[in-house]
């Protein structure tokens, strides 16, 4: 639903949210943050700054709906605001935005106050806006399928399921983590073709997983599967995801039970959720499955979410060596891709993880799968970029990359664009390699 809050034409009373930026006064995103030597509170980004949601709550200026839900979003996570629905966080949109809107009936005496209910971000310490009790991996990108199953089955690379199933396992959700820290390179068993047995140490072939993160709202009964005409409900917002994966341990350990100690060592997401409100403007018609490909079965097949289940959000993934920080460089773009290049909608997954009667939590984060497109500079991942290592890929500055080296930071970024509309960006989710522990 557009409305007032998306027009292009609105601009804040917070300077750094007009003009260049990620998060103007149309996105809005929800998270959770530590003030300068504060407690952990939930906040909304805006320009440069965070408006702190429990301060403006003091200051009086929430009431009715808005303000149950900004007292939702108000503590150390943000579980009760997503488990109370669209209703709630579309309360809370609109008066977030009438309180920063330059033009908002209360603006000059909210200004007085600024120095209370914002902080710098760059002051502030950003946490996982969630308690994460469930992650689900998807496999939604099918040329991330395809070129993946290419390099490992050249004869047959996507399994006769995948047009049917949107293809998923249970990940670990104890090492979900926020976006900007250090992802230590796992030891493992490693089973090279050439070695007879395996042995154990550190991972040689550390990949990432360029993913749209999905932050589940409400949940469903155990034993009420969610029909794909309401499945949209049930998602509250977006994030972009870093499945770190260790290939060499992947590929040794995943038979026949699929990945384990090869993706739980730690998955990164941008700290902020941006809401499906914010998302209204670039939802878009999935696009028509390819001559030839089966329709989805029933209970995935809802003409309102072919209609507009889609999105699409430009991703970008960059690269930044120890020699290039060194130097000053800027991270190099490796990749670009976009949202709309999955298979499945975000409701098509809703409604076949629940199709069983399993149940769905807030808080639950689902990855989308590696998002990859078909033409060159387009891969979300290693793996496919240099076709399973065999094709190195070159940096600027002369160096060359298979899979990642220590001191690598690999930073993740997502833009929405559409004319007549702001723009709206999701913020990064970065993180750095460092050395494995070293073995007893
Ligand atoms: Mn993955």
């Amino acid at each position: 639903m557009i409305d007032e809050t998306h027009a292009a034409g609105r601009a804040s009373w917070v300077t750094s949210a007009n003009g260049h930026t990620m998060f103007p006064i149309q996105n809005l995103p929800l998270g959770v943050f530590s003030p300068d030597g504060g407690s952990a509170r939930g906040g909304v980004a805006i320009g440069d700054r965070i408006l702190d949601l429990g301060s403006a709550l003091e200051a009086g200026l929430f009431s009715g709906a808005a303000r149950d839900a900004a007292e939702a979003a108000s503590g150390r996570t943000l579980n009760a605001l997503l488990e109370a629905g669209p209703a709630a966080r579309q309360a809370l949109r609109r008066r977030v935005s009438d309180i920063l809107d330059a033009k908002g009936a209360d603006a000059a005496k909210i200004e007085t106050i600024a120095g209370r209910l914002l902080h710098d971000a760059d002051r502030c310490v950003i946490h996982l806006p969630a308690r994460v009790g469930n992650f689900t991996d998807f496999f939604a990108g099918i040329h991330h399928a395809h070129t993946a199953g290419t390099i490992s089955r050249p004869e047959n690379p996507l399994m006769p399921n995948y047009k049917y199933v949107p293809v998923a396992y249970h990940s670990r959700a104890s090492s979900v983590r926020v976006s900007g820290g250090l992802v230590r390179r796992p030891n493992g068993q490693r089973k090279p073709p050439e070695q007879d047995a395996p042995d154990f140490g550190p991972c040689r072939n550390l990949d990432y997983e360029m993913e749209l993160g999905v932050w589940i709202g409400p949940g469903n009964e155990i034993g009420s599967p969610i029909p794909i005409a309401e499945a949209s409900r049930h998602v509250a917002g977006f994030c972009l995801l870093n499945d770190w994966s260790a290939r060499d341990i992947q590929a040794w350990e995943s038979q026949p039970l699929g990945p384990f100690l090869a993706k739980s060592l730690s998955t990164f997401v941008s700290p902020w959720i941006v809401t499906t409100e914010a998302l209204a403007p670039f939802r878009i018609a999935q696009p028509p499955r390819p001559a030839g490909d089966p329709a989805p079965l029933r209970h995935l097949n809802d003409a309102a979410d072919q209609a507009d289940g889609c999105f699409d959000i430009g991703l970008e993934v960059l690269l930044l060596t120890p020699k290039m920080r060194a130097a000053g460089a800027a991270p190099h773009v490796l990749s670009r891709s976009n949202a709309s290049m999955l298979y499945w909608t975000v409701a098509q997954m809703v409604a076949h993880h629940t199709s069983n009667g399993c149940n769905l939590q807030p808080g639950d984060l689902f990855g989308s799968g590696t998002v990859s497109g078909t033409a060159p500079g387009s891969a979300g991942c290693l793996l496919e970029m240099t076709r399973g290592g065999r094709n190195p890929v070159s940096l600027p500055n002369g160096e060359t990359r298979t899979y990642l080296l220590d001191g690598d930071e690999v930073v993740f970024r997502a833009t929405c664009r559409r004319d007549g509309y702001a723009s709206i960006g999701f913020g990064e989710c970065r993180g750095t390699v460092t050395e494995a522990l070293t073995l007893g």
